[in-house]
């Protein structure tokens, strides 16, 4: 079988550049080792969001991109992402004073441009008490409030993977991808008897994509730090709106409840990983973690045990490799392009759940894929 383009991996970003591919009239198979959204699209925190912590390490690019795509997501899908406000109480002990964190937020709003409704505000500490008795009263200093979007990362990369193959796109989950080759004239891609053939290939696999160029001798210029965080999830909501808290190693933590499941997602941790993607799995000293971290902001009648824990979850971030600690590493993503020919080889770098659309866009331009311009001609 012939196609315009063939992807490797069915995530957010692979179902993404599917989708506008096929919008701009391209013929394109996606392939899976797994389940379309089963990496760590579905082991996400769950946000459509610009990311407020980066702005601390000054990614002012990547943060107006996220916030330009949450917009246009909340139009998009509206039944899967939603806006919801984040509490962030500071107290005496915090590590960064309210003035920053109050600079940044206004910070956010602006980055968030003019069609941003949803203005940050801050909270008086009566109310906040009054709304969330599970958090410790004492040595409070302020308490601010912003808005982010929030969605389920799996529906949301099998929408867009529906959305792919209402425009034709063709999916296979669970293959595994014997033989590549490609010269001059195009790829040759062999699953068990099966060949595939095309003049575009994209290796879109995530934290797998060095273990993906090395198997296949495809070429590289960069590489990726893989980082793994962990959500560990209780029944109930612990709280009744999301909160950013800060631990006291000045790291940040989301606590954040879902009642359409009726639990609560804490998370996340960051742990540099040398080994395999497939090898990484929870340790029981993050899950210790995030129940101290949390504890640390609870009431004694509302402290977590172990016990409380129903499950946890672990994903492998693809952060572009780079100098510095895993927290402070930059989310933005690279695209490398290696041509032969008429044939044209994409690696996907990174790549945020939210930035999804805006990648997918540069994906396209990048391989010289124009918009198809349908004119309306009069009688
Ligand atoms: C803990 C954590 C929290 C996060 N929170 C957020 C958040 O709140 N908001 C946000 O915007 N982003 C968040 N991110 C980042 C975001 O989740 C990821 O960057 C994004 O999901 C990556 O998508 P992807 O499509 O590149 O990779 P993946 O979703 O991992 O997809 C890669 C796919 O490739 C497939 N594959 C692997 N090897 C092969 C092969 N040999 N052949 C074929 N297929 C193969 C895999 O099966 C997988 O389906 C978070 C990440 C982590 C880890």
């Amino acid at each position: 079988m012939t196609y315009d383009a063939i992807i490797l991996g069915a995530g957010i970003n692979g179902c993404g550049i599917a989708r506008e591919l096929a919008e701009r009239g391209q013929r394109v198979l996606v392939l899976d080792k797994g389940a379309i959204g089963g990496g760590t699209s579905s082991r996400s925190s769950r946000l459509i969001h610009g990311g407020l912590r980066y702005l601390e390490t000054r990614q002012f690019g990547l943060v107006r991109e996220a916030l330009a795509d949450r917009l246009e997501l909340l139009g998009r899908y509206p039944e899967l992402v939603s806006m919801r406000p984040f509490y962030l109480p500071i107290y005496r002990t915090s590590p960064r004073p309210a003035w920053r964190l109050w600079t940044g937020i206004k910070l956010y709003d602006a980055l968030a441009g003019q069609h941003n409704i949803y203005r940050s505000r801050k909270v008086a500490r009566k109310r906040f008490a009054r709304e969330f008795p599970a958090l410790k009263r004492e040595g409070i200093r302020a308490v601010l409030r912003y808005y982010d979007g929030k969605t389920n990362d799996l529906a949301l990369t099998k929408r867009v993977a529906e959305d792919a193959q209402e425009l034709g796109c063709v999916f296979r989950e669970g293959v595994d991808v014997q033989h590549m080759a490609w010269d001059e004239t195009g790829f040759e891609v062999s699953v068990g008897k099966k060949k595939y053939s095309s003049h575009i290939l994209i290796n879109a696999t995530g934290p797998w994509i060095d273990e993906v160029t090395a198997r296949y001798h495809l070429p590289s210029r960069f590489h990726i730090r893989k980082v793994s965080g962990i959500h560990i999830f209780v029944d109930g909501l612990l709280t009744p709106h999301p909160m950013f808290l800060q631990t006291e190693g000045k790291r940040v933590f989301f606590v954040i409840p879902e009642p359409e499941r009726d639990q609560t997602m804490i998370g996340t941790t960051e742990r540099e990983e040398p080994g395999r993607v497939d090898d990484v799995v929870v340790q029981e000293k993050d899950i210790d973690y995030l129940i101290r971290e949390v504890n640390a902001y609870l009431v004694p009648d509302h402290r977590l045990q172990r016990t409380d824990i129903t499950s946890a979850t672990v994903g492998i971030r693809p952060l572009v490799e780079q100098k510095g600690d895993a927290t402070d590493l930059s989310r933005e993503y690279e695209l490398d392009l290696h041509t032969r020919g008429q044939t044209q080889f994409l690696n996907i770098f990174g790549g945020k759940l939210t930035t999804y659309l805006s990648l997918s866009r540069r994906v396209a331009k990048t391989l010289g894929i124009k918009k198809i311009v349908s004119i309306a001609l009069r009688a």
